[in-house]
């Protein structure tokens, strides 16, 4: 994937992971508002609705009674007695303003007295299913000419109720819409604030409806019991305050999901960023250079040559050892495109090298991969071409693991030296190698591998190793470059035994360009080949 889109990509990922979550506690906190005040109106609704029970039980309870003692003493409607009796309801019953007996729309007599000529109620508004007539605005002028009452009436017989009372409920907010109303009739009994009837309508034949109208949250209920409804709107302004008061809590809970998330989905991006890819990124962004280890004939202590090593610093700076990503390289299918690479890095920095010391030559170490197709030839004749350079200036080191698929190997490496440039085994001794499929190959050098020269010397079992291998070396005709020579004891072993070059820190460590060539310029230019 590019780079652009594999940013994008990751940025959206980020993006989406952090606001998702967001988003969703913001849902839930409009939901759970709802909720929440749906069910404060439902309260309110339900209480209100209770009161207009208890009302209507106070009523008919008050009602029975007058028409049980009047039938049991076959008194007048408005005896002393009666009028009493009415009185005595009036006092036990707290919802009630008032009691009496009606006849031709007035009210005769009451909790309150006689009444002489009767005071006048008006006609009946509503009827309910049991027969019961309900009056919603009543004046009694002589008695409290100001207000207006509720008459229910059953019979002869009818309870004057405040018009506020079964409303007169304590809401938590000051301005939410109450009211009651008789089932079966699309008007208000009693309200207060603003109370739409089309609300009513919502019950549908249900006992009870919550519902948002997009200004209010309403609920509307009905009594089993009684011909008596109500109804509870909370305005919205109560809602969005219940959202913020949410969102106070669950956004701040989904922004941390968010971040849990984004750091899961750059966890992922992260794994997906594997080594191949870093590693086209890092030959894109240039991020790999050479080193050179210097290579010295052991008969005179000159710098003969130098290994070019490549280093990987990543983009954080860290330096990368080839071992940690070579193998991984290799196993991708991408040592190709690094071996590419480190010729064209080669190509840059020869020229500076052989136009100065004509003799010098330059190691490049190929893969096993390499030796496979005849890719490298190709590379190889591009290399002599714009370095300027000649055959004798270039080595290459191929390790055994190369010499696997030996028949395509083999082929490799007769044109490689048909072009006059010299062919080394490098790590000789450390893989399967036999000496008879050795032989088979034309090779000019072998590279005694570190870990033989780290025994001469000691008394380890495999100290006698590194003098067959020069036996060996001797007898297929090939020159011998020691690695990792730390000691001068092992410097002078070697030479002892016939070892031509040697390579390790006692003579220099693998260095940047401009210092290799600073290091050959301290010696003396006439001792160069
Ligand atoms: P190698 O080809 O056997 O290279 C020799 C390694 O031994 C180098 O490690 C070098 O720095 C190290 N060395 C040299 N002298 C001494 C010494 O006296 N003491 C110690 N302790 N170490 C010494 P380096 O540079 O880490 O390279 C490791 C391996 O990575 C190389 O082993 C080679 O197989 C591979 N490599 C390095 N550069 C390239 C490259 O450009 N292409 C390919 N295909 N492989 C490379
Ligand atoms: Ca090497
Ligand atoms: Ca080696």
């Amino acid at each position: 994937m590019p780079k652009a889109s594999a940013t994008v990509l990751a940025v959206i990922t980020g993006v989406a992971a952090l606001a998702i979550p967001i988003l969703v506690s913001i849902k839930l906190a409009q939901r759970q508002s709802l909720q929440s005040e749906m069910h404060r109106a439902l309260s309110y609704a339900t209480e209100v609705m209770i009161r207009s029970e208890r009302t209507d039980d106070q009523i008919y309870d008050g009602i029975d009674k007058l028409v049980r003692t009047r039938g049991d003493s076959g008194d007048s409607p408005c005896s002393d007695m009666q009028v009493a009796l009415m009185r005595e309801i009036d006092l036990s019953s707290s919802y009630l303003q008032a009691i009496g007996y009606v006849s031709k729309e007035r009210l005769l007599c009451s909790s309150m007295g006689r009444h002489p000529g009767g005071l006048a109620l008006g006609p009946v508004e509503q009827v309910t299913r049991s027969g019961t007539t309900i009056r919603n605005n009543v004046r009694l002028t002589t008695i409290a000419p100001d207000t207006t009452f509720i008459v229910i009436q059953k019979g002869s017989y009818a309870a004057i109720i405040h018009k506020s009372l079964p409303i007169d409920v304590s809401t938590q907010e000051k301005d939410v819409s109450l009211a009651t109303f008789t089932p079966g009739y699309r008007e208000v009994r009693t309200a207060r604030g603003l109370v739409k009837l089309k609300w009513i309508d919502e019950l549908d034949g249900r006992n009870q409806a919550t519902f948002f109208d997009g200004e209010y949250v309403v609920a509307v209920v009905q009594s089993t019991r009684h011909s008596t409804g109500a109804v509870a709107a909370v305005p919205v302004v109560y809602l969005n305050q219940r959202v913020r008061e949410f969102a106070m809590v669950l956004v701040p809970i989904g922004l941390l999901a968010g971040i849990a998330l984004a750091l899961v989905a750059r966890y992922l991006t992260r794994l997906q960023q594997s080594l191949p890819a870093l590693i086209r990124t890092g030959l894109r962004r240039k991020e790999f250079f050479l080193l050179y280890q210097p290579l010295v004939d052991l008969q005179t202590r000159q710098w003969v040559g130098a290994e070019a090593l490549i280093r990987w610093r990543r983009a954080d700076g860290g330096l990368t050892r080839p071992d940690q990503f070579i193998p991984a390289a290799e196993e991708a299918g991408m040592i190709q495109r690094i071996t590419q690479h480190v010729l064209q890095l080669v190509a840059k920095d020869a020229p500076e090298i052989f136009k100065r010391y004509p003799g010098f030559h330059v190691g490049i170490n190929l893969a096993s991969n390499d030796l496979h197709t005849r890719d490298i030839i190709d590379l190889l004749q591009a290399l002599l071409d714009s370095a300027d350079a000649g055959p004798h200036n270039i080595l290459i080191e191929a390790t055994e693991r190369g010499f696997m698929n030996a028949d395509l190997a083999r082929d490799v490496v007769k044109e490689i030296r048909s072009l006059g440039i010299d062919v080394a085994i490098d790590d000789f001794g450390t893989g399967y190698s036999s000496l008879s499929y050795l032989e088979s190959f034309e090779l000019d050098y072998l590279k005694i591998d570190k870990s033989f020269v780290d025994t001469i010397g000691t008394d380890a079992a495999t100290s006698r190793v590194v003098l067959h291998i020069i036996q060996m070396a001797k007898s297929l005709n090939l020159k011998m470059i020691a690695e990792g020579v730390e000691t001068a004891a092992q410097e002078q072993f070697l030479r002892e035994h016939g070892v031509q070059y040697a390579q390790g820190w006692l003579f220099g460590k693998p260095m940047p360009l401009e210092q290799l060539l600073r290091e050959l310029a301290k010696a003396e230019p006439e001792k160069r080949i």
